[in-house]
This record gives C-alpha cells, structure tokens and sequence, in this order.
C-alpha cells in the first residue's frame, strides 16, 4: 500500500490510518448532503434570506475544508512513519501528514 505521493506504507499505524480513507469521505460527503438540504430547507421557508443563506454556505464550506485538513496524504518525510514515539513534531506523532502540511515541507526533504 502506498501513500497519495507514492511511498510505500511500511508501519501498521499509518496504514491504518490510510484505510480509514472511506470513512473520511464518507463524512465530508455526508456533510455536504446534509448542506444541500438544509439550503434546499432555507430557500424553501426562509424566502426573505433572513438567514442569510451566503452565510449558511459559507459555513459549510468551513466544515468541509475543516474535515478535508487532517485527511492521510503522506507518510511522514522526518520521522519516516514510525512517529519516534509520539516525538515527532512534524506529524505529532502520528506517522503521516495531511497535504497542507505536506505541502509546506522544504522539496529536499521530500526526496
Ligand atoms: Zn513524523
């Protein structure tokens, strides 16, 4: 198995991370469903916006770009996956980063 940048997963904890893939899109597309409804819900019985549904759109994007962030992207470029016993700061401890984290790291160390 492999992370989203194509390094093999070699430690169990962060494979197992990696697998709970479907649940992290199962959530954010729950959440996104139960968004379009409650526009649909707002459009239907607010008519006059008093909820300001530009608001209410914007803090359902909020949620998702929320639950997108610590989704698995990568295995940890320092500590190489193992975490160093919950001492790595980069991945604290988890073995992995999300992508925006991922992303920062300087090119030299992503080998
Ligand atoms: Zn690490």
């Amino acid at each position: 198995m492999k992370d989203k940048v194509g390094r093999e997963i070699i430690n169990k904890k962060v494979r197992d991370a990696f697998l709970q893939e479907y649940e992290w899109e199962w959530t954010r597309d729950t959440m996104k469903d139960r968004g379009f409804k409650v526009m649909e819900f707002l459009k239907k019985n607010d008519p006059a916006d008093w909820a300001c549904l530009n608001d209410v759109v914007c803090a359902f994007r909020n949620i998702d770009n929320a639950l997108a962030f610590p989704e698995p992207y990568a295995v940890c470029v320092y500590c190489g996956g193992d975490g160093c016993d919950g001492d790595c700061k980069a991945c604290r401890g988890q073995g992995w980063m999300p992508k925006e984290v991922y992303d920062r790291v300087p090119a030299e160390m992503k080998g």
